[in-house]
Parts: structure tokens; sequence; C-alpha cells
């Protein structure tokens, strides 16, 4: 349920009744919106056995959420939420475009990427450091060689750094190194990492699983903010079915879907979404007129060379351009897409 507190209630007050829930066995958090304070609780009390939280002085109304997730879903929060990267807001009328390659292979290939990633007017720099791989003979990634690595290109280029953790011992590295953190596909529902991430207040990007639906990915999200965490943000990067053309089948519904069973921001993965940088192009546009509030890409150097994801990789140029064509349809729907205007000869 949540409690909804007049905007006129005062800290004592707020402090009170969450004094109450907490006798009253509930977990809460407060949720300051734009037209509402509440308090989300969960717990499983009936509302019937709520009678005196009611009369409380400052608590305007005590809503049920019927959905099974609480603190992720609309009815908690009405209006957007914006979490921040560094010094990125993802979530409100700036686009955010995170690009970067598959892998951290090397310190000069990341570096570069950086500078690239920097030069096309991304925000945000991504590279894996740890690689969960189908194979166990493919690249595992450098670990904290690569984290090192990803901090000295944030630090160069000014731009927040987003790595996949894959375990508790992999988060704990990455916590001192990234601005964000990143729970995987394979790890949508690697219940002890999302309880992990939740007891940190890093922000996370948290991927749909490959064969999760909307709502297992949602209580996904619900795991971590439940622990405390609320800086999550979702991504949806391709679900498996039976197409096979395509690396995976790039669920856009589940954008404008997710917009409407939750507050929290969504980007999209075009890259894994497809697995073909030819579509990669194409689906950006797609998802930011469905109304998603960002991208994360991939890009190498030299994709032909990359020890990952090279075919669904963009080449520098072809980033430039994307960003270049993405201005377009940010402006018809209403959004801005910072960083297009920065001067070759400044990055
Ligand atoms: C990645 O971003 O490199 C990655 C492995 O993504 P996903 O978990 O979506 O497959
Ligand atoms: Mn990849």
């Amino acid at each position: 349920m949540v409690v909804v507190m007049e905007m006129t209630s005062s800290v004592q007050q707020i402090e009170a009744v969450n004094t109450m829930l907490d006798r009253l066995g509930f977990q809460t958090q407060l949720i300051r919106g734009v037209k509402r304070i509440v308090i989300g609780a969960v717990g499983d009390r009936p509302v019937s056995d709520l009678q005196d939280l009611q009369l409380m002085p400052g608590v305007e109304k005590i809503v049920p959420i019927m959905k099974p997730y609480k603190l992720v879903s609309r009815e908690c929060k009405g209006d957007n939420t914006t979490i921040q990267v560094g010094a990125v807001t993802v979530g409100g009328a700036d686009l955010t475009i995170i690009a970067g390659p598959c892998a951290v292979e090397s310190r000069p290939q990341l570096l570069t990427s950086a500078h690239q990633v920097r030069q096309a007017g991304a925000q945000i720099i991504r590279g894996g450091a740890f690689k969960p791989r189908t194979s166990p003979y493919s690249f595992q990634g450098l670990e904290e060689e690569g984290l090192k690595i990803l901090k000295e290109a944030s630090q160069t280029t000014g731009l927040p750094v987003v790595t996949e953790v894959i375990d508790e011992a992999s988060l704990q590295m990455a916590l001192d190194y990234v601005d964000m953190v990143q729970v995987g596909a394979r790890n949508m529902q690697n219940f002890r990492l999302l309880k992990a991430v939740g007891q940190t207040d890093k922000p996370v990007l948290l991927k749909r699983g490959m064969s999760a639906t909307v709502e297992e990915w949602l209580m996904a999200a619900e795991y971590i903010m439940s622990e405390g965490n609320s800086r999550v943000i979702l991504c949806e990067r391709g679900i498996r079915t039976f197409e096979t053309a395509t690396r995976n089948t790039l669920d856009l519904s589940a954008v404008p879907l997710v917009k409407r069973l939750s507050h929290l921001p969504i980007l999209v993965d075009p890259s894994h979404g497809t697995g073909d940088r030819g579509l990669v192009l194409p689906m950006s546009m797609a998802a930011i007129a469905a109304g998603a509030d960002g991208l994360i890409l991939e890009m190498h150097p030299e994709p032909a060379k990359a020890l990952s994801d090279g075919p669904q990789s963009l080449t520098p140029p072809e980033l430039e351009q994307l960003m270049q064509q993405l201005s377009l349809i940010a402006a018809a729907v209403g959004r801005n897409l910072a960083g297009t205007s920065i001067p070759h000869e400044v990055a």
C-alpha cells in the first residue's frame, strides 16, 4: 500500500507515520514526488487493521496497491523518477545515450573508445570488465584491471561509466570504480545479486532477462528497491523468440507498457536486441519514438577486431551519424539530445 501524505505535512508527522508503520511490521520507503509525498509500505497487514494510521495528522489517504510490485509501480509514485548518474540525469527531458565497447579489452582500446563516445555526444561510457559469456573458453574480461581502465576513461573524458557486475564479489570490487552498475540479462533473477545491489546506493541498470515477462522484470526491480536502493533504471534488450534472423526480438512495446506500469526510467539496448549493427540505427529511432529515456549502444574503434559482439558494434562514424539522426526523432517527441552540439575540436 501507499500512505499518501498531505503536501503540507511536516517532517515530524511523516516520521510519526513511519514509526507507526515500522511498529506494524511494514518495510517503508519515503517517496517525494512533485505533486505528492507518499510512504510506500510493504507488508501483509490488511487495510482494515490500519484505522489508527488513517487518523494520524498529515495523512491524506491510504491506497492499497494490487500489483505484486509495489515500490516500482506507477500507483506508488505518479510522476516519472529521474536518476542521477554522476552529473547525468536519466529519465528527464534529456535523452541519455550510453555507448562504448562490449568489453574492456585493453587500456588503449577503451581510452580510444571513450574519446570517440564523447566526441559523438553520448553522455555515459559503457564497457564490460566481467563478461558472462556463453562459452567458458571465450574472453571473460579484464576484471579489476578493466575497472581501473574504466575509471581512468571517466576521469579523462569527464563522463560517468557503467559496467556489469556478475556476482557479489564483482559488485564489491566495482563500487570503488564506476558510477553505475549493470545487472545483465543472465542475472536478472539472481536474487542474491539483486539484494546485494539493493543494499548499495549506486544507480543500477537492470536489463530484462532474455525470457522474462515484464512482470518478472518489474519484480526484479522491486527486489532492488525493497532493499532500500531506489535508483533503478530498466533496460529492454530483446527477448528470445522463435525468430532466429535477429539475435533477439527487441520488444519495443515493453517501453510504453513499462511507462504505464512504473515510474522508473527505461532505456533500450538495440545492440543486443538485434545483434546486427545495420539494425541499430532504425531500432534506436523507433525506441526513442516509443518513449524510451535513452539508449545503451555498443561501439568499437575496430569492430572486426572486437573480442566480443563485433557484429553488433557500431563504428565511431556510425555512432556520430546515429546521434545526428536521433536528434530529429528526439525533437519530434519533445525530448532533448544534449551533447550533439559538442564541436569536434573540444572532444
Ligand atoms: C552487455 O551489455 O554487454 C550484455 C552482456 O548485455 P545483456 O546482459 O543484455 O546480454
Ligand atoms: Mn555485448
